[in-house]
């Protein structure tokens, strides 16, 4: 069975991808069997870049197709930042609390309490060939200076669509209008045909 490794450090991408790709005829690996291999450097301008080398990177080093995913939040007000800076738009790669003080601070610092944005997901599939499929999704919404709720993560608490926050929503509401919800109903029939 063709062997697949799932190219993401985060567990939670590892068991919701393994859920959704449970049904194809692969045998899916993640990173965690690969251990002690060095992280590519990150430095694409779109996110379809950034998912791009992260799985050309380790389909190179495990010689194995490779599924990598690249996300984040676009803020009209900010000229689309942080975009792909999100995971470290405070500096540090991941502190979401930090994130969000800046968010704030960048949009109060405009005179605003809120701004139109969008979260943006790209997945893609890269064989050993270098046969490539992507998957881009979107939701649209906006930020604001209050946050909500206490589900998801990230920017969730600050990210609304209508009244409410994305972090007031079970995980099954979220993915039904997430951005990575979007990528995924697209990239899944592909790979299943692409699999055939
Ligand atoms: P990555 O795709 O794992 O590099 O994540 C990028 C960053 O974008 C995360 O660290 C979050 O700050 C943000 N992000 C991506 N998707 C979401 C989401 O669904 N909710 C909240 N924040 C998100």
């Amino acid at each position: 069975m063709k062997k697949v490794v799932l190219a993401t450090k985060n567990q939670g991408k590892v068991r919701e991808l393994r859920e959704v790709l449970a049904h194809l005829p692969i045998e899916l690996l993640s990173l965690a069997d690969f251990p002690a291999m060095a992280e590519p450097v990150e430095d694409g301008k779109t996110f379809e870049d950034n998912a791009r080398i992260k799985a050309r990177y380790y389909m190179q080093k495990t010689h194995c197709a490779c599924i990598a995913d690249d996300s984040g939040l676009e803020v009209a007000l900010l000229g689309g930042a942080p975009g792909v800076h999100s995971a470290r738009f405070a500096g540090v790669h991941g502190d979401d609390e930090a994130n969000n003080r800046k968010l704030v601070a960048e949009l109060r610092a405009r005179g605003q309490e809120s701004s139109p944005a969008d979260y943006r997901c790209v997945l893609l599939f890269v064989d050993t060939d270098g046969h490539e499929i992507v998957a881009d999704g979107r939701c649209d919404g906006e930020v604001r200076t209050a946050p909500r709720g206490t589900n998801g993560f990230g920017y969730d608490p600050y990210f609304y669509r209508g009244a409410q926050s994305m972090a007031e929503l079970t995980l099954a509401a979220k993915q039904q209008i997430s951005h990575r919800g979007a990528a995924l109903r697209d990239f899944i029939p592909a790979l299943e045909d692409y699999l055939k």
